[in-house]
């Protein structure tokens, strides 16, 4: 695809961004440039490129279905010199590469985790790609995730020893890519040892690639000559029989030689739905550890440690509103930092909570504010706007009719009320967590690309919202 096209495409998608500003944001791209699997984005505001950095999951996912392939996304400016100054400017903020990396480049494209200079990285399939910001030192554990970390700790110090494998497993945003990344992070450093990690959807698109190419022998090889194996979101593996087999077959050689591997998910395995049981029991004989969402004074300590990472000072006041107020993600807490870094840079003005409030309006929706806001009121206004019954609703009818009234829900339910997965599943007649948040999780990435569904969404929360 020419770069040309490919940028309009990308522009066309978030056109109908739920934020404004990420689809204004995007907008202001000029060029793109496409290399194999590596895509550059060129900007020329500092503002919008915080924003775009911001949401750079979201921009990585639409390119990869744009291009039917996983891709590498770089950001960069578009005055050359200037961007240069700002690399190194943020190099020495963070202690490393500005670019945003996805986690699954092409074999040929591995890159060392450990290269501090872009001139040292040489493509090298014998070395790990790993994105180097992920650290156990830059991991902030608190009660919801102490154990994983230090699971995670102790496998750093000695991989497959006590704890193989180990799974992660959590709710979207709670630090699972972080963790896992953190540990082969350290065992690169460490021990040198050969450390693959990928993206499940890089591991299924792979395998599909070596049925059609006749060489799944070569693509297992690849995985069974590793010293330790991370995959990230084997849910993706649900419906998958025969890649499931393959990774069994991985499981199984990489067992046998006493090799580490690390999995997460985002759901416990058992509750991935069509997958293999034998898997499914190799998956959880290990160590099994979820992450919790963060209480108030961990997510005031990530807060601070990613002010400190990114050279920023803000004040408590902010950090506590921004802490209040997002419930259970630390993306969205680091987005919230993001957008202040982005005004402080572009505005010159100071940062105070009066402003603050405003710039983060439309990521925050006031704990107050959902006080008022029940599921009972959010399934009566859902109810009558597709003209079904509210029983219909909290029950079993598996129509399409019903069905997307009904995950639109709860999906409301869990951004509108401070209530659980659990108490949400409970509520809608005793559904399981695990299904309730499969259901949030498909109405939030269908919104994405969905405009009439996004809009639905849009306008019921809006009714709900004023009648509360
Ligand atoms: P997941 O894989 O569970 O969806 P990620 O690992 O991508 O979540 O985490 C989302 C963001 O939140 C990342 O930028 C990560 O660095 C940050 N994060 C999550 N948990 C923590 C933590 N305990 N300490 C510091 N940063 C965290
Ligand atoms: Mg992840």
């Amino acid at each position: 695809m020419k770069n040309k096209e490919f940028l309009s495409k990308l522009k066309s998608y978030f056109k109908k961004s739920d934020s404004s500003l990420l689809s204004s944001s995007i907008n202001t791209l000029t060029d793109a440039s496409i290399v194999d699997n590596k895509i550059t984005l060129y900007i020329s505001s500092n503002y919008a490129l915080d924003i775009l950095k911001g949401n750079i999951e979201d921009i990585k996912k639409i390119s990869s279905v744009i291009l039917g392939n996983p891709v590498y996304i770089e950001l960069s400016y578009k005055d050359s010199s200037k961007a240069a100054d700002y690399k190194k400017q943020s190099k020495e903020e963070n202690n490393t590469d500005t670019s945003v990396k996805n986690e699954n480049p092409k074999p040929s494209e591995i890159q060392p985790a450990s290269s501090n200079s872009a001139s040292n990285i040489q493509p090298n399939p014998q070395v790990p790609f790993l994105n180097s910001i992920y650290t156990l030192d830059n991991f902030i554990p608190g009660d919801n995730s102490r154990y994983a970390y230090n699971i995670a700790k102790a496998i750093a110090a000695n991989p497959a020893s006590e704890y193989n494998p180990f799974l992660i497993y959590s709710n979207v945003g709670l630090g699972k890519t972080h963790l896992a990344e953190a540990i082969g992070n350290r065992i690169v450093q460490t021990l040198k040892y050969k450390v693959t990690y990928v993206t499940c959807e890089y591991f299924i698109n792979e395998f599909m690639k070596s049925i059609r190419t006749n060489t799944v022998e070569q693509y297992k090889n690849i995985y069974r000559n590793v010293d330790v194996l991370i995959i990230d979101d084997v849910q993706f593996l649900e419906g998958r029989g025969e890649t499931q087999n393959a990774l069994f077959n991985i499981f199984n050689s990489l067992k046998d030689s006493n090799k580490q591997m690390i999995f997460t998910s985002d759901r416990p395995v058992s509750a991935i739905k069509e997958f293999l049981p034998r898997l499914s029991t190799r998956l959880n004989s290990g160590v099994v550890a979820d992450l919790q969402p963060p209480s108030f004074e961990t997510k005031v300590a990530i807060l601070k440690n990613k002010c400190i990472q990114k050279n920023i000072n803000v004040d408590d006041n902010i950090l506590f509103y921004i802490s209040e107020n997002i419930q259970s993600n630390v993306r969205d807490l680091e987005a919230c930092l993001n957008r202040l870094i982005a005004f402080v840079k572009e505005m010159n003005e100071p940062l105070t909570l009066e402003n603050s409030k405003k710039i983060l309006k439309d990521l925050i929706f006031e704990s107050k504010d959902k006080s008022n806001i029940t599921m009972e009121k959010i399934i009566k206004a859902v109810a009558d706007y597709f003209n079904i019954s509210t029983s219909d609703i909290r029950g079993t009818k598996k129509s399409k009719s019903i069905n997307e009234p009904r995950h639109i829900a709860f999906y409301l339910s869990y951004i509108l009320t401070e209530c659980s997965t659990t108490e949400i599943g409970i509520y809608f007649g005793n559904r399981d967590h695990s299904t309730i948040l499969h259901s949030i999780n498909k109405i939030k990435n269908n919104i994405k690309t969905d405009s009439v569904l996004n809009e639905t969404v849009t306008i019921l929360s809006n009714i709900i919202k004023s009648e509360s």
